[in-house]
């Protein structure tokens, strides 16, 4: 079985593995993020009616303050919550569909380590998005 980053940073910062948050980041990894506590919520309850809204409010509040986990708010909807596995994860957002395209390998290790360095900031992750226009939405609708 995949070991789970989720549960091993909780694990690493002191934190008991309840069966909640078991399940909680369990589920999490399964569905690979990209959603709102609300459907993480739904579906979680399938399987454990018996955990409550509050408990995956808490726990998505403190996987988030340990950098594992980062919530993004996109136009007006809920919050969609984004695993950093590896400290890390990048998008390119196309403004016009809206579409998100994953990018997996990193190209920041550099700059964020100057960045570090340079404001005496220690990181624990970076969330890239980079805005644009979509390869067939240039197609429909050329830029000037
Ligand atoms: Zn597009
Ligand atoms: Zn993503
Ligand atoms: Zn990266």
């Amino acid at each position: 079985m995949k070991s789970n980053f989720l549960l091993q940073s909780l694990k690493d910062n002191g934190h008991t593995l309840t069966r909640p948050r078991r399940a909680i980041c369990d589920l999490l990894l399964e569905c690979g993020g990209h959603l709102s506590a609300d459907q993480l919520v739904e579906k979680l309850q399938i399987e454990y009616p018996e955990i409550g809204r509050m408990t995956v409010y808490r726990t998505l509040d403190l996987l988030s303050s340990l950098g594992v986990l980062r919530a993004v708010y996109q136009g007006g909807g809920a919050a969609h919550y984004i695993l950093l596995e590896g400290g890390h994860h990048h998008h390119l957002v196309c403004a016009i569909c809206h579409r998100v395209i994953e990018i997996d390998q990193c190209l920041l290790q550099d700059a964020t380590e100057q960045i570090s360095r340079q404001y005496r900031f220690q990181i624990l992750g970076h969330l890239l998005e980079i805005l644009g226009v979509c390869e067939q939405c240039q197609a429909k609708t050329p830029l000037n």
